[in-house]
């Protein structure tokens, strides 16, 4: 497959993944949302193949329901573009774990997003591709002391809640799917991302950190 088709594959791929995360999400607790039909959820008229098209229906319908024309949120945009960013840069030769761990951590920045928390359900696909994707685990001693002392900050810091335990979480997987330095960098991209809305949007409250972790694993994965 040339690079063109690779990059059009992976964003319709990601578009559609990022459309069905919200719908996850939004039916967590009440639905059945792996059996149950796409639907609007103000009409509840199932949707056709042709309303179904990630971003493309958002733009053709401007937005509405076909239906009923109620306003679908802008979120559902959102999601559908960033998947099929998030999925863009991505190997689907060499590097099959990556479109897993995109996946599973855009669905707890999803959560995260909504909720500020995640159900701790959504960690163990996380395990579950860790433990697959051969953990790279060779570190001197010092290097263990300094993953440790750092992991501590971390907890100390979740004490204090001056951050969620399961951005902990997220940074230890991190470790093991990459390593202790990318874990870092992905986490000081995030930070910098965080830093940038705050002084730009003038933000006042506290924001979820995982999405800012998912923004900076694409930028990652781009570079
Ligand atoms: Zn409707």
């Amino acid at each position: 497959m040339s690079k063109f088709y690779i990059y059009l594959f992976n964003f319709i791929i990601g578009s559609i993944i990022g459309s069905h995360l919200l719908v996850v999400v939004q039916r967590f607790e009440t639905e059945n949302f792996i059996s149950s039909t796409s639907h609007c959820d103000s009409c509840k008229i199932p949707l056709t193949l042709l309303n179904q098209i990630p971003i493309f229906s958002f733009i053709k319908y401007k937005g509405h329901c076909f239906f009923c024309k109620t306003t679908i949120p802008i979120e559902t945009f959102y999601c559908e573009l960033l998947g099929g960013i998030a999925f863009l840069p991505l190997n689907p030769y060499t590097d099959q774990f990556s479109y897993l761990l995109v996946t599973f951590i855009f669905l707890i920045s999803i959560f995260d997003y909504f909720d500020q928390s995640f159900p701790l359900s959504t960690i163990l696909p996380l395990i579950w591709i860790i433990t697959f994707s051969s953990p790279k685990l060779s570190y001197d001693f010092i290097e263990w002391m300094l993953i440790i002392i750092v992991i501590s900050v971390f907890l100390l810091m979740n004490l204090k809640n001056k951050l969620g335990l399961g951005d902990t979480l997220i940074f230890i997987i991190l470790i093991f799917y990459y390593n202790f330095y990318i874990a870092q960098y992905i986490f000081l991209i995030a930070s910098i991302f965080l830093f940038l809305l705050y002084v730009i949007n003038h933000e006042k409250r506290p924001l979820p950190f995982i999405p800012f972790i998912f923004l900076s694993i694409t930028f990652y994965n781009f570079v």
